[in-house]
């Protein structure tokens, strides 16, 4: 890509591919995450553009103008970002002009703006804050807002396809900033249009095996949508996505296919729109004009917390108890020191009459009574770590189940009030 000459014609081979390119040596400990990437390929793919790489690299000059020369290869729209600092590990200008054969050039207007921001803070500049003023030959400057680095663009070609290279500070507020306000829609008017939609389902009480074993038949055929499966603790996410010229014809494409998977799996999908279980049971209980209570013990209120989270949950949550002791069991909701006593406080009679008794004292339409062990002590032979028992009641009766989950304590934990959110939800279909 010597001199970046001008684009004369537009042509893709298929789709439009982006690369990010994530700078900074903080971004390679165990202390930082690039997020900026994660908010740059939801903005990327609304364009239609797919990310197809990713990379992060340290501050270092060399490493960066090869993975700079490499992105530059192989993908049409490359974004770096980070690096654009005033101090000596910002190298990401000189990097990519680097890779790009290309010179830095000092812009004297942007000399100015320094000088007029620093003055009016009526602080002396640091020289080496000139740096930032330092722009790729033939780059436009995208002004930033809200810092003192602004971000570059250039534009180009490889082998006949345009190349749209942006240079962004690491920032995410900036980043975001000049991204929505200058950048998106600069590409927007480049590329030719395209159109993605999306599509998550969620599935309870089935393991990712299962589902995939039961939906790959069926999104195999669709070769035009993407089908990626997730798995979290007692859940499985299948996000949908497909690529089309108009976003009707894209939209039908995922329809379709979420249609049949949800055919395929029945009730055990609990939302067609990556809605979360507690969003979904908020749903039903305001639709039954229901309310619920919970009285919970090894889940130490993560139930509460979960339902709570919610906006608009006080129109169907009463409260919730965390009955941890023995003590607290019988105080607040009524458990019989006998029974406890009988079949220990991890028990089916106890959690049971937790869900029972609270149901009554709270008069709501449904009590939800937990009990187990969450370890990683306090297990035994008969009863285990992961041993837990979940009930739910309404007027009708009550459900109980005991299960046995896997995984530490945060696990066993989630695992838990995923199951009692599922078996509500369940009463209430
Ligand atoms: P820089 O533009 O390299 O001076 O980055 C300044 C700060 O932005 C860093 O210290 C990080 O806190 C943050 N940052 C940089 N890159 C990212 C990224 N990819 N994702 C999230 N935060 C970032
Ligand atoms: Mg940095």
């Amino acid at each position: 890509m010597e001199g970046v000459p001008p684009i004369t014609s537009v042509h893709y081979t298929k789709t439009v591919i982006a690369e990010i390119v994530a700078i900074g040596s903080e971004l390679l400990t165990p202390f930082r995450q690039d997020t900026n990437s994660l908010y740059l390929t939801q903005r990327l793919n609304e364009l239609g553009v797919e990310v197809m790489f990713k990379n992060i690299v340290g501050d270092n000059r060399e490493n960066l103008a090869q993975v700079a020369r490499t992105a530059i290869d192989r993908s049409h729209v490359v974004i770096f970002m980070g690096g654009l600092g005033p101090t000596i590990d910002d190298l990401t200008r000189e990097a990519v002009a680097d890779a790009l054969g290309l010179k830095l050039k000092r812009n004297p207007d942007m000399v100015a703006d320094l000088y007029k921001r620093f003055a009016s803070r009526r602080v002396l500049m640091p020289d080496n804050n000139m740096r930032q003023a330092d722009v790729i030959t033939g780059a436009e400057v995208i002004p930033n807002a809200n810092g003192s680095a602004p971000g570059q663009y250039i534009e180009g070609e490889q082998d006949g396809s345009p190349r749209y290279i942006f240079l962004l500070p690491g920032p995410p507020h900036e980043l975001k900033a000049m991204w929505n306000d200058q950048c998106q829609q600069l590409l927007r008017d480049k590329l030719p249009r395209a159109f993605i939609a999306t599509r998550e389902l969620r599935v309870s009480s089935l393991g990712e095996s299962t589902v995939d074993a039961r939906v790959a038949p069926i999104y195999t055929k669709h070769t035009n949508v993407q089908t990626t499966i997730l798995a979290k603790a007692g859940e499985v996410q299948l996000h949908l996505k497909c690529r089309a010229k108009s976003l009707p014809e894209a939209q039908a494409a995922v329809d379709r296919l979420a249609g049949e998977l949800e055919d395929e799996l029945d009730d055990a999908v609990f939302s067609t729109n990556g809605e979360s279980l507690e969003q979904i049971v908020g749903y039903y209980l305001q639709m039954r004009n229901s309310t619920i209570c919970v009285a919970e013990s090894c889940t130490g209120g993560l139930m509460a917390e979960r339902l709570t989270n919610v906006s608009g949950s006080s129109r169907y949550f009463v409260g919730g108890a965390v009955v941890y002791s023995n003590h607290l069991k019988t105080l607040l909701a009524d458990v019989p020191p006998m029974m406890i006593e009988e079949y220990g406080a991890v028990s089916r009679q106890v959690a049971v009459t937790l869900a029972e008794n609270f149901r009554e004292i709270c008069n709501s339409t449904i009590g939800v009574g937990i009990t187990g062990i969450a370890g990683p002590s306090g297990g035994s032979e008969d009863k285990p770590v992961g041993l837990v028992y979940i009930a739910v009641a309404d007027d009708r009766g009550t459900d109980v189940v005991e299960r046995r989950f896997p995984g530490d304590r945060e696990r066993i934990r989630w695992w838990s009030t995923q199951l009692a959110l599922d078996m509500v939800r369940k009463k209430l279909i």
